[in-house]
């Protein structure tokens, strides 16, 4: 039996009625790593035995009738995400045999209602990436077309769901970094309203941006995910204790014309984007076109203020207190120096050097202050969208998955292919990429919705609608 060519709810009544064990719905699992994780390098570590042990005590409560929410759904963790006694890397050199003593509020929630956490995924290092080509632990590959990359910086998170070695993943969205890599390999992935889901046990990148959201072939698992891990848990400064009320679906939604003409959109995409267009307008909605003068900000307020934030948080990474220490430093300032260059990537240099340089006295006002103010035009433009419409769709990508080493060259390159995923995470609001068909080569092609804060169920709903998955 293939388990992840049904919803978890499917699989939870005849766990339920004794058809079906969590140990087998884990074996099965087990085995997909086997075969494909070689090939994608999705999975950086699997919890065999663990997973198996958990999977022997849920099924003794299943069979107690006092199994959680997520009895037996098996989940991948992104390497960001901490959970005690296990190691997370975050892609990087520098933590590299760093364990947590504790867990992420979201999996320590996953694993109260019962869910098995299965291993620990590949992903850019520190998410700083769109195509998990910034990996320490190498890229993780597309299951659709192993020459092309799974995206990122969740890739692991996506391909694993992709290629059925667990139901669903946890990821971490910054730019873009679940919903990317999801519309790379085809499936769904769910970037929440900023504050609704705790970052605590998060290893920080930007925290102003940070957000925690599930990867599934379902929309309903997706839900159903976002429903366990959501809400306060008393550490994270940023959650909101009061959330609105459901919104009425006003049948209108916007489509922000500069995205839709983007001179980088490929045609194809292009062509399922109207599609999408039409399925739309045949649920009753009106979708009409709407100016949003931001377009060419997107990019640089989001990299200005991610490098600022990025410098401050990976400050800690020193060599003192977690993971990587250089070997035999002469004095204090070697062994910092050191242990940065010898544990930290290309990449994260860069934007640690970037983030410093916007921070410095003499442009902290040029930079970081003027992206603060760009980024607050920004979130009232997108909110006053979102005023008179339900949805802002776009393709959630330019392009499909690009072709592994594409991009590595050139940094530019590689920060544009973020211009439709930011502007969720500059606004604050949440966003979804569910299928959007392949195009003619057979790589997977996404669509994405964005709405107002805390109205996921509203747009998780309309994702239902627009798309079913088929196995
Ligand atoms: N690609 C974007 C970046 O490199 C987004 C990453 C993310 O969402 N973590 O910053």
């Amino acid at each position: 039996m293939n388990y992840t060519s049904q919803p978890y709810i499917k699989i939870r009544e005849k766990l339920l009625a004794g058809e079906l064990s969590v140990s087998s719905v884990v074996r099965y699992h087990l085995n997909q790593i086997q075969a494909h994780n070689k090939a994608l390098n999705a999975f950086l570590e699997v919890y065999e035995d663990d997973a198996m042990a958990r999977a022997t005590l849920v099924d003794a409560k299943l069979k107690a009738g006092t199994a959680g929410k997520l009895a037996g759904l098996v989940v991948g963790i992104k390497d960001l995400l901490c959970y005690e006694g296990h190691h997370s890397y975050a892609g990087s050199k520098i933590l590299e045999s760093f364990k947590s003593s504790f867990s992420a509020t979201a999996v320590k929630r996953l694993l109260d209602e019962d869910a098995i956490i299965i291993g620990r995924q590949n992903c850019d290092e520190f998410g700083m990436g769109s195509t998990n080509e910034n990996s320490a632990y190498g890229a993780a590959l597309n299951y659709a077309n192993q020459a092309h990359v799974a995206g990122g910086s969740s890739g692991g998170s996506a391909v694993a769901v992709q290629a059925g070695m667990c139901q669903v993943s946890l990821g971490t969205d910054t730019g873009g970094s679940i919903r990317m890599p999801a519309a790379f390999c085809g499936v769904i992935g769910l970037k929440p309203t900023y504050g609704l889901v705790s970052r605590w046990g998060l290893i920080a990148y930007a925290s102003s941006f940070d957000t925690i959201g599930p990867i599934a072939n379902y929309v309903s698992d997706a839900r159903l995910v976002l429903e366990v891990i959501k809400g306060d848990d008393g550490q994270d400064s940023t959650l909101s204790s009061s959330v609105p009320e459901a919104q009425k679906d006003k049948k209108r939604i916007a489509y922000i014309k500069e995205v839709v003409e983007h001179p980088s959109l490929q045609p194809q995409i292009k062509a399922a984007f109207e599609v999408q267009v039409e399925n739309l307008k045949g649920l009753g909605y009106t979708v009409e076109a709407v100016d949003f003068p931001y377009i060419d900000q997107l990019l640089p307020t989001y990299y200005v203020l991610t490098t600022a934030e990025s410098s401050s948080n990976l400050a800690r990474f020193d060599g003192v207190k977690f993971g990587h220490r250089t070997a035999n430093p002469v004095d204090l300032m070697q062994l910092y120096k050191r242990t940065r260059q010898e544990g930290f990537g290309e990449e994260v240099q860069r934007r640690i050097m970037l983030g410093t340089f916007v921070l410095s006295a003499d442009y902290y006002d040029a930079y970081y202050t003027k992206a603060q103010k760009v980024r607050r035009l920004i979130q009232e433009k997108t909110l006053s969208i979102l005023a008179d419409y339900d949805f802002i769709i776009s393709p959630t990508t330019s392009s499909t998955a690009y072709r592994v080493g594409e991009k590595t060259q050139d940094p530019i390159q590689m920060y544009l292919g973020d211009l439709f995923t930011v502007q969720a995470n500059v606004a604050g609001v949440p966003g979804l990429s569910i299928p959007m068909g392949s195009d003619s080569t057979g790589l997977p092609m996404g669509f994405q919705l964005m709405t107002n804060p805390f109205q996921e169920d509203k747009m998780l709903d309309l994702g239902e609608k627009l798309y079913a998955y088929e196995g």
